[in-house]
């Protein structure tokens, strides 16, 4: 069942009930305040019988009296009944046409209290009978007097609700259901633009016409939820299109070089040089590959980062020892100084790359017979690790796009078939595996005569940042 259909009877069944109970209400004062007014009739009569009764008593004996004082009262239906039951006067049935009121249980139960001294009430149909005691003597006086004609003004009320409240209730129910209809409106284009949204036009946003009700709140969340979608969408084309680009070059040498040297007969010697070429651009590719795949993954965030102790130290002295061999091959000294124990917690694996990134670079872009040095040392809750070279350094205006992917300062420069990566996404991995750790990655500071690195990384990482 639609909302608004929904809304709009939700609202009629409590309208429904608001009239009911307010009606009511007011039919049953209407009812009391005419009773009570004909019950104010009978007790005065009742008063006044006593009164005229007081002054015969004196002059006449009871039946006398009763006779002289009912007189009066011959229109009334005036009944004078002694204890024990006996009607000692009575004037000409009028409402009540019976006998002996005492007939009727309510009426005799009201006059046999009434002997005890208070005056009493009772009802019949629409007929209100009195009982009161005539103050001074062992009688109870009792009259009836109708309600029917006074029931008009209650019966006009009910017959002004019985056309009133339809009324109300149809006009409440049109008006409602439009009202729903439209509030909910904004809901209707929303799911119009939001289902034709699709990955081909996702920079397309749901208009928002009021942002500080529910429905704008709404929209405005389903925009940032497009905007998150095509951001991440955004990075996934540029990193594919990123990627095919590096990916033609060496493709482009293998293809090449196999062409060249498949072309006529070739010295072993000269099969065994192509055959290298392949194989350092085949072992460039794989890195590449593998960086791509895990930059993907991060994106996706469906990497699976380890929380385990290890000790940070162990991998420092490894991630130096397996650049050892490559730095001697270049002439540089490598070296590292970390402080007592290192326990700290996340993937072991991640914190080696980031480190062999980071010394990796170094080598690269240091010429021979410099040094890259590797300082780490905790500072409160965190590790803080340095590396400093003493290489080429990084030219001013491109230290901010440093850690962009695929971002290189000159991809002649330092270009190393042997290396891990050399795509321009060594730093970015490296950043991103900091923050995946809840820590950081900045270069502290680059000129001409070297470079710094910093890496912070929490010791105790609670909740882990990806
Ligand atoms: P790559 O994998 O190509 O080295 P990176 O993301 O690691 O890519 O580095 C991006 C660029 O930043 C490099 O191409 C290089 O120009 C520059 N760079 C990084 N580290 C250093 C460094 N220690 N000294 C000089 N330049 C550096």
């Amino acid at each position: 069942m639609p909302i608004r259909l929904r809304l709009t009877l939700w609202y009629l069944l409590i309208l429904t009930i608001v009239l009911i109970a307010v009606a009511a209400g007011v039919y049953g004062f209407v009812a009391t305040e005419e009773r009570q007014s004909v019950d104010r009739i009978l007790r005065e009569r009742a008063q006044s019988f006593a009164s005229a009764y007081a002054g015969e008593i004196k002059e006449e004996p009871e039946a006398k009296a009763f006779q002289e004082v009912g007189q009066n009262y011959g229109e009334d239906d005036v009944l004078i009944y002694a204890r024990a039951g006996q009607i000692v006067w009575r004037s000409p049935p009028r409402l009540l046409r019976v006998a002996d009121f005492r007939s009727i249980p309510d009426v005799r139960s009201a006059i046999d209290r009434a002997f005890g001294g208070r005056e009493q009430h009772a009802s019949f149909g629409d007929i209100r009978v009195i009982a009161a005691p005539i103050p001074g003597a062992r009688f109870v006086f009792v009259s009836t007097e109708s309600l029917a004609g006074r029931r008009g003004a209650l019966l006009r009320l009910r017959n002004a609700f019985t056309i009133v409240i339809p009324l109300a209730l149809v006009i409440a129910a049109i008006g409602g259901y439009f009202l729903a209809a439209r509030s909910l409106a904004p809901v209707a284009q929303m799911t119009a633009a939001a289902s034709h949204i699709e990955a081909k036009n996702l920079s397309e946003r749901i208009a928002v016409h009021n942002p500080s009700d529910e429905l704008g709140r709404l929209g405005a969340v389903l925009n940032a939820l497009l905007e998150r979608l095509e951001r991440s969408f955004q990075q996934q084309k540029q990193l594919l299109a990123d990627t095919s680009h590096e990916l033609r070059t060496p493709v482009t040498i293998i293809r090449s070089e196999t062409d060249v040297t498949l072309s006529r007969e070739r010295t072993p010697e000269e099969y065994r040089l192509a055959l290298e070429v392949i194989r350092n651009e085949a072992t460039h590719l794989t890195s590449l590959i593998e960086a791509v795949l895990l930059l993907a993954r991060a994106d996706a965030r469906q990497l699976r980062i380890a929380r385990e102790s290890f000790n940070l130290g162990d991998v420092i002295r490894q991630s130096v020892q397996s650049l050892r061999t490559i730095a001697e091959a270049r002439g540089i000294d490598l070296s590292s100084t970390s402080e007592g124990p290192m326990t700290m917690q996340g993937d072991p694996e991640l914190v080696r790359r980031l480190l062999l990134n980071l010394l990796h670079n170094g080598i690269k872009f240091t010429e021979s017979g410099g040094r890259v040095r590797l300082d780490a040392h905790r500072a409160g809750p965190q590790y803080v690790i340095k590396v400093s070279d003493s290489g080429v350094g990084i030219p001013r205006e491109a230290q901010e796009h440093i850690f962009d992917r695929f971002f290189r300062v000159d991809s002649a420069r330092g270009r190393d078939r042997d290396t891990t990566s050399g795509a321009g996404l060594g730093l970015a991995i490296a950043r991103w595996i900091a923050h995946a750790h809840g820590g950081d990655l900045r270069l502290l500071q680059s000129t001409p005569g070297g470079s710094i690195f910093e890496a912070t990384l929490p010791a105790s990482v609670s909740e882990l940042a990806v």
